[in-house]
């Protein structure tokens, strides 16, 4: 590059000195040399609009040539727009190939802008959420999908878990909807199609709930009978039917309670409506549970204590919170060894209300904690003979504090104790 640039100096260093000399001949030196000048840069501006002309269309054919420095500068400028054309071939096809998978998904995919405004979709949205390309572009996605539950949960911004929703162009459709943000503040949503799976999941939950609703006839009837039965015959009469129609009630009460448990499950799962909320005196509430607490602790003399921050109005179903907060109350009594330490604690912060039952009991091991809350999931199954609970109470606090918008929260050391502490968010609270 030195030597071009060199040679490219001497070029009109020479032009110039012979433009002075052939002025000295006629005694304008100064005049000759400017000739020369005036002549270098008559051809530099050729070569300038030679550049401009090729760089309107840049095609191989038609490229200027030049020797020398300028050559350089053609052949860098011609290779600098090659690169170039070559990285806009790339990134043409890779929009085509993402355009092309996108549409192929078969569910709907969504891109939204920050301002809430649709950006793009895919076929499937065309099919699933009815959006047309020549109405719906730019509108606000709130204006095209107006269900509430999707219109709470977008404008949440709290996207951990998706929602199901009906299609709006197909009732019978139901939609599983997720949204995430990718780049800064825009999001994306993705709809599946969960038909199949929602049909399966209510048949369950019917099922279920029939036949809870069917067991509970029979149950009452054996009832009745084994009582009468046990009326009549004394220990003393006959001590061996007597311990066998005794198990026979115990396990007919604790078949009752397991149904109990099931029809409450069913009838939280199928989703209580909000409306039903009305204020719950937390107090009273508390006081009530902390008493019957006390009264069956005559066995396992546990130190039970109930502190109570702030007096609360909660907006709640009070039969529900009660069979929560009893739950676990109770829990800390069955899973805590005799004389232990049970705090039942209710306090108030910026974050909402917040109930703790916290003991010195057994603890569970952590790999348990995250599957606790299913159904009949024990962390140790080999004590629940003894404690006889349904394996079902957490799977009942956790539908409960959903539907009061709380959560659960469970910290618990092995053979240290446990910390059952319920989430409830302020809007829950009544002023
Ligand atoms: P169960 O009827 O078996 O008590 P739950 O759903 O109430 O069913 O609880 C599920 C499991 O969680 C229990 O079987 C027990 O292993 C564990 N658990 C619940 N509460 C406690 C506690 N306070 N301390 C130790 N383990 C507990």
């Amino acid at each position: 590059m030195r030597k071009l640039w060199q040679r490219e100096l001497n070029k009109f260093l020479l032009i110039c000195i012979t433009g002075g000399i052939l002025g000295w001949s006629i005694d304008e030196p100064w005049a000759g040399a400017f000739f020369g000048l005036f002549l270098y840069v008559g051809w530099l501006l050729l070569h300038i609009k030679e550049l401009a002309t090729w760089l309107e269309n840049p095609t191989l054919d038609n490229a200027p040539e030049a020797s020398g420095l300028w050559g350089k500068v053609l052949d860098n400028i011609y290779h600098i727009h090659r690169k170039h054309q070559s990285r806009i071939k790339k990134l043409k096809k890779t929009i085509e190939i993402s355009r092309l998978s996108t549409n192929a998904i078969r569910d709907a995919v969504v891109l939204i802008n920050p301002d809430n405004t649709l950006e793009w979709w895919n076929k499937a949205a065309k099919h699933y959420l009815g959006l047309r390309r020549s109405t719906d572009r730019n509108h606000v996605i709130t204006n095209l999908l107006r269900d509430p539950k999707f219109v709470s949960y977008f404008e949440s911004g709290e996207y951990r878990n998706g929602i199901n929703i009906s299609s709006p162009i197909n009732t019978s459709i139901i939609l599983h909807i997720t949204l995430s943000y990718y780049s800064r503040k825009n999001r994306i949503l993705i709809a599946r199609d969960v038909t199949h799976l929602h049909h399966l999941e209510q048949m369950r939950k019917d099922f279920v709930a029939n036949v809870s609703h069917e067991l509970r006839t029979p149950l009452t009837v054996i009832k009745g009978y084994i009582e009468t039965f046990l009326d009549l015959i004394t220990p003393d009469e006959n001590a061996g039917l007597h311990r066998g129609l005794s198990q026979v009630q115990q396990q007919t009460e604790r078949m009752e309670v397991l149904v109990n448990d099931l029809l409450l499950l069913s009838k939280l799962e199928t989703g209580a409506s909000k409306a039903a909320l009305k204020p719950v005196d937390i107090t009273a509430l508390l006081q009530q549970i902390y008493h019957d607490a006390d009264r069956v602790n005559d066995v396992k003399k546990h130190h039970i204590t109930l502190t109570i921050d702030n007096q609360t109005t909660l907006l709640g179903d009070v039969s529900e919170l009660h069979s929560a907060f009893s739950n676990l109350i109770f829990n800390a009594v069955k899973y805590t060894p005799e004389n232990g330490k049970i705090d039942i604690r209710w306090w108030q912060n910026s974050k909402g209300a917040h109930l703790s039952v916290i003991d010195n009991g057994v603890g569970i091991d952590p790999i348990h904690i995250p599957r606790l809350t299913e159904r009949f999931y024990r962390a140790d199954p080999s004590r629940h003979a003894k404690t006889g609970g349904t394996g079902l109470g957490l799977a009942i606090v956790k539908h409960i504090l959903r539907h009061h918008e709380g959560v659960l929260d469970i910290q618990s050391t092995s053979g240290e104790g446990s910390n059952f502490t319920c989430h409830f968010p302020s809007r829950q609270l009544v002023s």
